[in-house]
């Protein structure tokens, strides 16, 4: 890998983050313009951003995604064909949620009696045309239906937020692609840092202030010195904008306000081990209740690896998270203990966890919108004056909060990039 040392002067493009958005941008570029200098400026040790796989010991080094794990609208999804071009094996099995796969340890009658309520609470949403006012998905819910509360647990796991904090056209304009889920075997997060390899990345360089002012070079200082480019590109998370980490000078509040209106909803996962695991279903998945929104989402042996992949969202998993990762660990045993008894609780042992609110080179899992806030992802994605370009997966209107809506505005800004900058 390319990694920079030392500052070697100004360079045509700088990149802030290596996640999926700065390293789909910095590979694009590379294809359309080979001429023209890029740094990638990644504030973390890694490429990857909250792609990211981890091969816990306790796992015997499987690979676990902490972050994305699933290809969405997978058949046009441009990480799948990456990952036939790199040698990655993408697994077609159907997800849980395709093909009415969705085993929620309820009985036949539950079982339909709550797809009923959960088909006509999405028909209700989905009726909501995109030029009627827009309001909370939870003002769709049914007052006092008793799958209100696996209906909001739901809303968790899409938005990390409860459905009192979404809104309903931002939710209606999401359209990840045609084509099912599926998932990479050996992890999503090391398609996408492997995909990056080629490109220049100085690591530990915080970015903590951009100059911006017509008529000079755009700088950029990091924690590792001062960086001038002609063109930038900011792929930082909405939570790091709107903290203002990140700052610009002249200051961009319209940016700052709209990723204020566009924050990270949190989606954290915990991976336990479990010894003698051949009782336990492959690749099933349930919930730990359905009556109540804090509850997990648990996939059972996937791949049949001896793992339970355990997914917690909103509220609920931000408590988890500031708990620690044995309160959580605690939690699951007791879930997972209703579904397959007593005894399992001694075989269970925690083996890896992610804490994506509390990181502050992320502050969260994917971006939602406020209610009315949706037309905010097109302010935040707008070039400033031709020099300054936004990325990353907020700044995508249809496929927001995913990794490959997030790699299509890293395209889209090398695109305009490409067209535009002259010769170096
Ligand atoms: C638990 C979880 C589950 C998910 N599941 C899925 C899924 O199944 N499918 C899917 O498609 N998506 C999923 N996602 C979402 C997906 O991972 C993200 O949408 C996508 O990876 C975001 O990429 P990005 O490039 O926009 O941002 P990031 O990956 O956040 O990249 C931004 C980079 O900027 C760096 N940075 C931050 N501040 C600075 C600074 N000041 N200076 C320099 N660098 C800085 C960060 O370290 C980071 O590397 C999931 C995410 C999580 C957390």
């Amino acid at each position: 890998m390319p990694v920079v040392t030392t500052w070697t002067g100004s360079v045509d493009v700088a990149i802030v983050g290596a996640g999926a958005a700065g390293i789909g941008a910095a590979r694009r570029l590379a294809a359309l313009r080979p001429e023209l200098s890029v740094l990638m400026l990644e504030a973390g040790n890694r490429l990857g951003g909250r792609a990211c796989t981890a091969a816990p010991f306790r796992l015997d080094g499987e690979p676990v995604d902490l972050g994305c794990g699933w290809l969405h609208g997978a058949r046009t999804n441009a990480w799948t064909a990456i990952a036939g071009e790199l040698g990655f094996t993408v697994d077609r099995k159907p997800a849980p949620w395709d093909d009415n796969g969705r085993d929620l340890g309820l009985d036949e009658g539950d079982q339909a009696d709550c797809e009923a309520a959960r088909e006509a609470y999405f028909g209700r949403v989905e009726a909501r045309g995109e030029h009627e006012p827009d309001g909370a998905m939870a003002d769709l819910l049914e007052p006092n239906n008793r799958w209100n509360g696996l209906l909001d647990a739901v809303g968790t796991y899409i938005n990390g937020v409860e459905l009192s904090g979404a809104s309903v056209i931002d939710f209606n304009r999401y359209e990840p692609g045609p084509g099912p889920d599926w998932r990479v075997r050996h992890g999503y997060g090391r398609l996408v840092s492997t995909f990056g390899v080629p490109v220049p990345v100085a690591f530990g360089a915080t970015v903590t202030r951009i100059d911006h002012h017509r008529g000079a070079a755009v700088t950029l200082e990091t924690a590792r010195g001062d960086v001038r480019s002609r063109v930038a590109v900011v792929t930082v998370s909405t939570a790091v904008l709107a903290a203002e980490r990140l700052r610009f000078d002249p200051p961009l509040p319209d940016k700052i306000e709209a990723a204020t209106h566009l924050p990270l909803g949190l989606a954290n996962k915990l991976f336990l081990h479990v010894s003698n695991p051949d009782d336990l279903p492959f690749d099933a998945h349930f919930l730990g209740s359905p009556h109540r929104t804090g509850t997990g989402a648990y996939q059972v042996r996937p791949f049949g690896t001896a793992a339970i992949e355990c997914y917690f969202g909103g509220a609920f998993a931000r408590d988890l998270e500031e708990a620690g990762a044995e309160a959580a660990l605690d939690f699951a045993r007791s879930e997972l203990a209703g579904q397959f008894g007593h005894a399992i609780r001694d075989r269970l042992t925690l083996a890896a966890a992610s804490a994506w609110a509390g990181d502050p080179l992320f502050g969260g899992s994917y971006s939602y919108a406020r209610p009315g806030a949706s037309d905010r992802r097109g302010i935040l994605g707008a070039p400033v004056d031709q020099r300054l370009f936004f990325a990353g997966e907020a700044c995508s209107f249809a496929r927001y909060s995913t990794a490959h809506g997030a790699y299509e505005t890293g395209v889209a800004a090398a695109e305009a990039i490409a067209a535009q900058i002259t010769g170096s």
